[in-house]
């Protein structure tokens, strides 16, 4: 009888060795569709009824396949088809998997060993300690120390909230019961947060909180999610961001130059603002539905006398996916 903590063992080696044979960087987001084609197996995503995914087998080894449902989020596409390539990995036979992403959902219930292991492995194949160290350094963290901060974390991996925060304590970068209750909090919690009481179209939508540490940044977003831009800005200098030059792709739904943002969540997110100093001037900028690929988030700051001599710029280069159905585009 196989229990989780020896399949976390054994997963923990399994997807390194991966990552070492299929060349794949480890401190980046791993693309997991993107590998699986190079392993020779057809990728396909479709409407599934009831199944997150499955594996077939080829005759010898290649040639198989791999089917994910269209009907859920990128995140859990992403986990479903690494769970998928760990049957694959691993040389299970063929699989259909009415449900994957069980760890996120703290499900005990005691799983047969290979779909043990083909969990832990996508746990650890998409979030190795490499990543998840280089993404804490890119949110200047050294550890997570709030739901916000599970939720970024999450959203720098690609991996969903929920799986996040229970492999926190695999890495041991939380206590489980502190992993659990950020787990069981409800996202949209975090993202009404991070919204600063503007309301959203879809809490399905993920929310992205940016500034100046990401400025630069390559970033992976879905079509219709949520920008909140946070970037240094005294008034009272004359020296301002404009949101002249955003892309068509997105729109402002709230701006501190004219809106009113909730206090509450803006000190808890941002901490007290010391008077008279620097007051970060806060832009939401929802994307819009029907956008694809390369988007350049650019704002440029200038005095108000001289809106074409600008003294700064902030750029973030997004990557929008749109859901995804038949054979993923390759990139
Ligand atoms: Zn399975």
């Amino acid at each position: 009888m196989t229990s989780w903590r020896e399949a976390h063992q054994q997963a923990m080696f399994a997807a390194a060795d991966a990552h070492d044979q299929l060349g794949i960087d480890a401190d980046h987001r791993i693309d997991v569709f993107r590998i699986i084609e190079e392993v020779e197996l057809a990728l396909m995503f479709r409407p599934l009824r009831g199944v997150s995914g499955l594996y077939v087998p080829g005759p010898q080894r290649v040639g198989g396949g791999i089917l994910v449902t269209s009907n859920h989020g990128l995140a859990r596409q992403r986990f479903t088809a690494a769970h998928e390539l760990g049957h694959f990995w691993l040389n299970h036979g063929g699989s259909i998997d009415v449900a994957t992403e069980v760890l996120g959902r703290d499900e005990l219930n005691r799983l047969e060993p290979a779909e043990m292991a083909a969990e832990a492995f996508a746990a650890w194949f998409l979030m190795p300690p490499e990543l998840v160290d280089a993404s804490l350094q890119q949110l200047q963290i050294a550890k997570p120390n709030s739901a916000e901060d599970v939720y970024a974390l999450s959203l720098r991996m690609g991996t969903s909230y929920q799986a996040t925060a229970y492999h926190l304590p695999n890495l041991k970068l939380a206590p489980y019961d502190v992993a659990r209750d950020w787990a069981t909090q409800p996202p949209k919690t975090v993202k009404t947060a991070l919204s600063m009481g503007t309301p959203m179209p879809s809490y399905q939508q993920d929310v992205w909180s940016l500034s100046a540490r990401d400025a630069g940044a390559d970033i992976e977003v879905r079509a219709g999610d949520r920008l909140v831009l946070t970037l240094p800005e005294t008034p009272s200098s004359g020296v301002m961001w404009s949101t002249n030059e955003l892309p068509g792709a997105t729109r402002v739904v709230a701006d501190t130059m004219r809106d009113h943002l909730d206090e509450q969540s803006q000190k808890s997110l941002l901490g007290d603002q010391p008077p008279g100093g620097d007051v970060p001037r806060i832009v939401i900028l929802d994307l819009d539905p029907g956008t694809s690929g390369a988007v350049e988030l650019a704002l440029t700051k200038a005095p108000v006398w001289a809106p074409d001599a600008p003294v700064d710029r902030y750029r973030v280069n997004l990557y929008v996916q749109q859901p995804l159905l038949g054979r993923p585009i390759p990139a």
